[in-house]
């Protein structure tokens, strides 16, 4: 018998009778065994789940309102073939931020008509793929873009689908959320007219797109930020887009057909803390959009949102193998002195850099035995030449955690090996699908040879 752990473990992970960490059916000692550490876990069940679940609250939702609604999976957050597929076979799409987003869900099968291509500086290259693929949209993000895609389109004898991506002033990220007229970031463009008037940049992209005739006007994006954990912020965002879609009905007669509102859907990443639930920002979300719609007489747009995090962030585990153990004496605030425990695994920031990047905290376990030993303050570090190498900062262990202990990290499935690095030339670890009794790589551990094989120095 397995006993279910919740969050932030995937769905299929418990411990079993003898303390070790159970996944998808398979023990993490067995899958230590078969393909080493460390090691990205991935819980296929888990995040099939998950894009059921958000796929079923938007599409609910919208359709009490009477529009549909597209899902795109954020590609940027962890993207495989095997992962591209699985998000499909659940009925999302796939946004993809680069070329090599791009081809990897083009080596899944995926049909370009279901991916789209991001990028606030995409290449001629990268617009020509997504081209030359047929994508379902390209998400201009400039105005001098515009005339690019514009221009590759006309050269090739298309009409490139587009949507431009809009800065509402909302922000969100956490629990706050902040309006300002104007966003000192690269992304997308104001709905806001500068101090001079005039029309806003939005609204003179817009234009543009409708003035090239190589350009077919899908609609308009907006993406708000990340790890966000309340409604509020999509509901602004979502009624300021709509507001700018009228304005240019009312200026233009064109009633653009689809909105997009982004990702950004927040997850838990430590014990006890909550998580968005895709119901409630749903149904508020689709209230907002009737509302505005109703106000400013025009139809519903077919709706899109694009998560990443939300589907695959807590399906994934990382397992590492710990190696030194060393108790550092700290003083507390407090005056007090105590022990910290550093407990050093075999990989640190090149399989996880959101620590050091944005301060995240996560939570850690030592899962390949039971242990009634008394816990104690530890801090999980990596191998790396850097004291800021830290996977988790602060997390009770057991005070016997020893050498050879295999150690899991939860919900590091998005953001973990899409920003891996091989910084100290470490190689990059595996991603290993599990789910009813077995277990698959699904991208292989990168080798020294691999790392050898770029240095044609
Ligand atoms: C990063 C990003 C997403 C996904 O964000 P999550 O926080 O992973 O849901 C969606 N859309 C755009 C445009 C993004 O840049």
């Amino acid at each position: 018998m397995t006993a279910p752990l919740g969050a932030p473990w995937p769905s299929s992970a418990g411990r079993g009778d003898d303390g070790v960490l159970v996944l998808g059916g398979v023990s993490v000692t067995a899958l230590a065994a078969e393909h080493g550490t460390p090691a990205y876990l991935l819980d296929e069940r888990d995040f099939r789940e998950r894009a059921r679940a958000y796929r079923s609250a938007f599409e609910d939702a919208f359709a009490q309102v009477g529009t549909g609604v597209d899902v795109y999976y954020a590609g940027k957050a962890l993207l495989t073939v095997a992962v591209a597929r699985w998000a499909r076979e659940e009925g999302l799409r796939v946004d993809t931020a680069s070329g090599g987003e791009l081809a990897v869900a083009l080596r899944a099968g995926l049909p370009g008509a279901e991916l789209g291509l991001h990028g606030n500086n995409k290449s001629d290259a990268e617009i020509a793929a997504a081209l030359d693929a047929g994508v379902g949209r390209i998400i201009v993000d400039s105005l001098v873009e515009i005339d690019r895609v514009a221009d590759l389109a006309a050269a090739r004898g298309v009409v490139a689908p587009v949507m431009v991506r809009v800065t509402t002033g909302v922000h969100a990220g956490g629990h706050e959320y902040i309006s300002t007229a104007h966003e000192d970031q690269k992304f997308g463009l104001s709905v806001n007219a500068g101090p001079g008037g005039g029309d806003a940049p939005a609204v003179e992209a817009l234009l543009r797109v409708l003035a090239r005739p190589s350009l077919r006007l899908l609609g308009i994006h907006s993406h708000i930020g990340s790890q966000i954990l309340d409604a509020a912020g999509f509901v602004e965002a979502a009624r300021s887009v709509l507001r700018l879609r009228a304005h240019l009905a009312a200026r233009t007669g064109v009633l653009v057909d689809e909105v997009d509102l982004g990702g950004g859907y927040g997850i838990a990443y430590l014990p006890g803390e909550e998580t968005l639930d895709p119901r409630g920002v749903a149904a508020s979300v689709a209230q907002a959009v009737a509302a505005v719609c109703a106000q400013e007489g025009t139809a519903l747009p077919r709706i899109s949102i694009e998560p990443g995090r939300a589907i695959v962030g807590p399906a994934g585990i990382t397992l590492y193998t710990v190696g030194t153990v060393k108790p550092v004496l700290v003083t507390d605030q407090d005056g007090t002195t105590r022990t910290r425990l550093y407990v050093s695994v075999d990989g640190g920031m090149s399989d996880n850099i959101r620590p050091a990047l944005y301060d995240a905290r996560y939570h850690a376990e030592i899962v390949g035995r039971d242990s009634d030993a008394a816990r104690v303050r530890a801090r999980v570090v990596g191998k790396h030449c850097e004291s800021g190498d830290i996977v988790v900062h602060d997390v009770d262990l057991p005070e016997d955690v020893r050498a050879g202990d295999l150690l899991a990290v939860p919900a590091t499935g998005a953001y973990g090996r899409s920003m891996a690095s091989n910084y100290n030339l470490l190689t990059r670890p595996p991603v290993v699908g599990v789910a009813d009794g077995g277990s698959r790589v699904l991208v292989r551990r990168e080798t020294v040879e691999d790392l050898l094989a770029l240095d044609v120095g």
